[in-house]
């Protein structure tokens, strides 16, 4: 791993394996870039205790601290991982400088959500070389392939992710309580399950928003 001494595996299980340990450890292959010392996201980080939150908490989005920002948040993300690209830092909204390092060459840099979207959000990213110095475009179309047989279908992580409507409502209503009583630092610890990386981030994203949706359909029936 990046950042970490290295260790030769006999084999690409025992390789995987030692790279889980890792992570369950805590340890990720890139350095959390440092967000500006004002944002709402980094007083969070601030006020949560280090430990706990080290895996996620430098992904909090560097916007309102509100459900829709994490979901949007959380798609976001989940969508950089089908393209190819690791978040640095919490997500800045869409027309803000982003770091991130692109996992087709290691190159780290900002990028515009608004354009890894798509023009109007066809889904289509731009500009087509993803960043000056990366590998010829021809070999995008395998390198994503390779990479997409990292993700998967159902959260296998040591703590379960959302990856249910239900298991996303009840972080958003634990989220919602904490929020109501003041405790911004148990609010934050609750974002766990929605941003910390997971190889299930797409079903993710897409029950997140589901869950969201519900929600906004339940307050406009005054329920
Ligand atoms: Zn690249
Ligand atoms: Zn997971």
């Amino acid at each position: 791993m990046p950042g970490h001494p290295v260790q030769r595996a006999a084999d690409r299980d025992q390789a995987a394996a030692h790279l889980v340990t890792l992570m369950d450890q805590g340890k990720r292959p890139t350095v959390p870039a440092q967000a500006p010392v004002h944002s709402p996201a980094d007083r969070l980080r601030a006020t949560v205790g280090v430990r706990a939150t080290r895996t996620y908490a430098y992904l909090l989005p560097d916007l309102r601290f509100t459900i829709p920002n994490l979901v949007r948040s959380a798609e976001a993300m989940s969508r950089l991982a089908q393209l190819g690209w690791t978040p640095l830092a919490g997500y800045p909204g869409a027309d803000q400088p982003w770091l991130m390092e692109c996992r087709l060459c290691g190159w780290k840099g900002h990028r515009f959500w608004s354009h890894l979207r798509g023009r109007n959000g066809n889904g289509i990213p731009r500009p087509a070389n993803r960043h000056p110095g990366c590998i010829p475009v021809k070999e995008h179309p395998l390198a994503l392939i390779n990479l997409a047989a990292e993700r998967e279908y159902e959260c296998a992580c040591e703590f379960q992710h959302a990856t249910s409507v239900e298991q996303a409502q009840d972080i958003f209503r634990s989220i919602e309580s904490a929020v109501n009583a003041g405790a911004a630092m148990r609010a934050t610890l609750y974002t766990r399950g929605i941003l910390e990386p997971c190889p299930a981030s797409s079903r993710r994203a897409l029950v997140l928003r589901a869950a969201l949706d519900r929600r906004i359909n339940r307050r406009k029936n005054g329920k």
